[in-house]
């Protein structure tokens, strides 16, 4: 399933994601509808969200206007923090899929692991999700915000190896190592924050390459992760943006400039520790 343009990325259970999407994280539910239908216009067939965005519903929304075939859409939602007991994760997904107003997922995660909460039990957490698999209405199950160790412990302790590892990447945190992880264990890395929420585009190397190649730094930014296989789904409210965000697919980056971008890597942060998150919402 993938728009003409946008190359897809096969799972380990046999699907195929398509590389390019759209974020909703921080996007209004008032604002959800327009920007999400914005995004279909441009050429978007894949949109991220989770229960955490308060936008679920709005989501739902917009694949009913679009008029999309179901099955050309890839929607993605998370379980959010309060709900990792196995009860209450079954009672949220059933509230999710509601919210959106859908019978299935496409993608189905743990949104972060939380090893300092629920007495470190992200495995049941896990185990319900393989029922949500098992019954047909997550097609394909992951995680995200998970470390090696995380992911070790499924190894050891689940059926199911995780379909993707949604985690923060971009050129100021390239993740080399859990990438290198994720990979040797074939799990597809969606990198979140791609742009940093907009913290690399004024980066000096960036720039450059920007206006030698003559695209925006964002799409320079956007077209490294696609090079390097990850997935991406940039958020933005700005229907110039929008469009602008998944014009990236009549260039490529040379092997120079990937790595000159990869080079970058400060180990920097722009959200949490998922070593010690421990957010809980009320
Ligand atoms: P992004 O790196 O996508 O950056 C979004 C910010 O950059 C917004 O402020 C946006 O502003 C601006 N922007 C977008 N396009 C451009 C452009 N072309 N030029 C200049 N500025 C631009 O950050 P997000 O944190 O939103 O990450 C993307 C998605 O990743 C989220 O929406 C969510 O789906 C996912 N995510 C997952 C997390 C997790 O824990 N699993 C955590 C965080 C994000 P404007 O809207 O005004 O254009």
């Amino acid at each position: 399933m993938t728009t003409s343009h946008v190359p897809g990325i096969t799972l380990n259970d046999g699907r195929t994601i398509p590389q390019f999407g759209f974020g909703v994280f921080q996007i209004e539910p008032k604002d959800t509808v327009k920007a999400t239908l914005a995004a279909f216009e441009a050429g978007y067939r894949h949109i991220d969200t989770a229960e955490m965005y308060g936008n679920e519903k709005e989501v739902g929304e917009a694949v009913r206007q679009s008029g999309l075939p179901r099955d050309e859409v890839w929607v993605t939602s998370k379980l959010n923090n309060n709900a990792h007991r196995p009860d209450d994760a079954r009672r949220f997904f059933d509230r999710t899929l509601s919210e959106l107003g859908l019978d299935y997922v496409d993608l189905f995660l743990i949104h972060w692991p939380l090893p300092t909460r629920y007495d470190g039990d992200f495995v049941s957490t896990w185990k319900t999700l393989e029922e949500f698999q098992h019954d047909g209405r997550a097609k394909s199950i992951g995680v995200s915000n998970f470390q090696t160790n995380h992911l070790n412990r499924l190894r050891d302790e689940a059926d199911i190896t995780p379909a993707v590892n949604q985690v923060e990447v971009h050129p100021y945190l390239a993740q080399n190592e859990l990438r290198r992880y994720c990979v040797e264990h074939q799990i597809a890395v969606e990198a979140w924050s791609p742009i940093a929420q907009g913290k690399v585009l004024d980066d000096p190397t960036i720039i450059e390459i920007a206006q030698r190649v003559g695209k925006s730094p964002a799409q320079v930014v956007l077209r490294w992760h696609i090079e390097r296989g990850d997935i991406v789904f940039p958020k933005s409210v700005n229907p110039e943006r929008i469009t602008e965000n998944i014009d990236i697919f009549d260039f490529e980056l040379s092997g120079e400039d990937v790595q000159a971008i990869t080079g970058l890597d400060r180990h920097e942060r722009t959200g949490p520790d998922p070593d010690t998150f421990d957010m809980i919402p009320d």
